[in-house]
């Protein structure tokens, strides 16, 4: 029988996550031991409430309300707390007294990421977060290691369950926003405050940490672009289902020289977008997450699985436990996190991606050239253009109220292209509406 060092695991948080990571820690014990190369001695878990249920349940003894003296002396912190306090000050009291630390708190990184770093990299310590996005999915270290010698260049990813599933059951079922927002609350894929997932935030904070990583470049949250699903209709899913598109909410980030500057940066966003049915991600139903990686090298990659759930995540959190064990045993300092690129990030108006635009006109002769001159005006060339009803460019309706629906597919044009095509529409007298605009990824 091999004899390990033992190392003190404290965990902090004993909820959906920290319940699991309890349990498998203490059944499978010996086993994870075998592979870390170390005992993993799990000395407490700490919680709010002591007499809470617990799924599954951690035994009593192991209990405490006393987070701060359960890290004295650990040499592992686990932290699946949430939120942003107490969760930074105990990690960064863990890290000083020479813990390695691990989180699964995407919401801490986005927010407090480089605090954190550079807190473990004075000491020679190691932060590992390979739940912070994706779940049980493996995103974190593949970018971190196994891309470490590519060079990626952009990464779409669902990374937000609950948006997903909205978006699913529209596509699916014909379901409208609301009505598959209150199926996803019934399930428990949705909080009773669904704005972290349907405005986009919990996307923009994992899509800041995928960025960081992917760019080698410190992204704040706030120069992260976000718009959520709550203005995606089910006419819009429907007519996108026809082009042969899917609506996603697609977290983005590419490496992007800037057109009017020549800056070499990196755009970090959040948005539905139109992907085509054939693409990968189009594929990725339910409360499943994927993300889609196009390194140089490496071509494209996807990484798919379950984004959330206890059990699910708690295997990514086990994981990182094993690699903190290990180098707890091998000894010296972590590995910091590498931001040398150092680039720029730039403003959404600077990105260039392709749209779809729907507009209601009026349906008489000459309006098809009028609407293609004002695109061509604002420097937005149009790839194809369908009317769905009404006659063409060479006929016309005698009737003056007639109203022909246009749907415009674009070449690439600059956001603050669309934007102000956009804003001319609006005020041209051919345009009756602009029913819908798009932005097509993934082409
Ligand atoms: P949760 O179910 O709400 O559990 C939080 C746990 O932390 C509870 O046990 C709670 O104690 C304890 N806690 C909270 N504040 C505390 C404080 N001030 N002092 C002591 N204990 C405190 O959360 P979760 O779903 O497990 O998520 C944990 C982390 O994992 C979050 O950062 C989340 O974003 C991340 N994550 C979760 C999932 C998922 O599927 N759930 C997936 C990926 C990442 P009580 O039980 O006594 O209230």
């Amino acid at each position: 029988m091999i004899e390990y060092r033992n190392l003190r695991i404290a965990l902090l948080g004993g909820g959906s996550v920290g319940a699991h990571v309890a349990s498998l820690l203490l059944e499978h014990g010996d086993e994870l031991a075998s592979r870390a190369g170390a005992g993993l001695e799990l000395v407490g878990v700490a919680v709010r409430n002591i007499d809470a249920p617990r799924n599954p349940p951690i035994p009593a003894h192991l209990l405490t309300t006393d987070a701060e003296s359960l890290i004295l002396g650990a040499d592992i912190v686990i932290e699946l707390m949430g939120g942003l306090e107490p969760a930074r000050t105990l990690l960064l009291q863990a890290i000083n007294s020479g813990a390695d630390v691990i989180t699964a708190n995407k919401a801490l990184l986005a927010t407090h990421g480089p605090e954190l770093f550079d807190a473990a990299e004075q000491v020679g310590a190691q932060l590992y977060y390979e739940a912070a996005v994706g779940g049980a999915i493996p995103i974190i270290r593949p970018l971190r290691d196994s891309l470490a010698g590519d060079r990626v260049k952009r990464i779409l990813g669902i990374v937000n369950g609950t948006t997903n599933f909205i978006l699913d059951l529209m596509e699916r079922e014909g379901s409208s926003l609301e009505s598959a927002l209150a199926t996803a609350t019934e399930l428990g894929y949705a909080e009773a405050d669904p704005t972290a997932d349907i405005e986009g935030y919990d996307a923009a904070q994992k899509v800041a940490i995928l960025a960081s990583l992917a760019f080698h470049t410190n992204i704040p949250l706030e120069s992260v672009y976000r718009e959520g699903i709550t203005a995606v209709t089910l006419e819009q899913v429907e007519s996108a289902r026809k082009a042969g598109y899917v609506v996603k909410l697609l977290a983005i980030c590419e490496r992007l020289v800037d057109a009017e500057t020549g800056i070499d940066g990196v755009s970090a966003r959040v948005y539905p977008a139109l992907i085509p049915a054939t693409h990968p991600l189009a594929a990725v139903h339910g409360v499943n997450n994927a993300v889609f990686i196009e390194a140089e090298a490496a071509g494209s990659l996807m990484f798919y699985g379950a984004g959330a759930g206890g059990l699910e995540t708690s295997s990514a959190v086990l994981g990182d436990l094993v690699s903190a064990a290990r180098r707890h045993v091998i000894g010296g300092p972590g590995v910091a996190e590498s931001n040398h690129a150092n680039l720029q990030v730039l403003p959404i108006a600077h990105v260039t991606t392709r749209y779809q635009i729907t507009l209601h006109v009026v349906d008489e002769p000459g309006v098809l050239a009028a609407i293609a001159s004002l695109f061509s005006e604002h420097h937005v060339s149009v790839e194809t253009l369908t009317q769905s009803t009404g006659v063409d460019a060479g006929g016309g309706s005698s009737d003056p109220s007639a109203t022909a629906t246009l749907v415009i597919g674009t070449h690439e044009a600059t956001e603050a292209a669309l934007a102000a095509t956009v804003t001319a529409l609006k005020t041209n007298k051919v345009v009756r509406s602009v029913v819908s605009v798009l932005r097509v990824e993934g082409l």
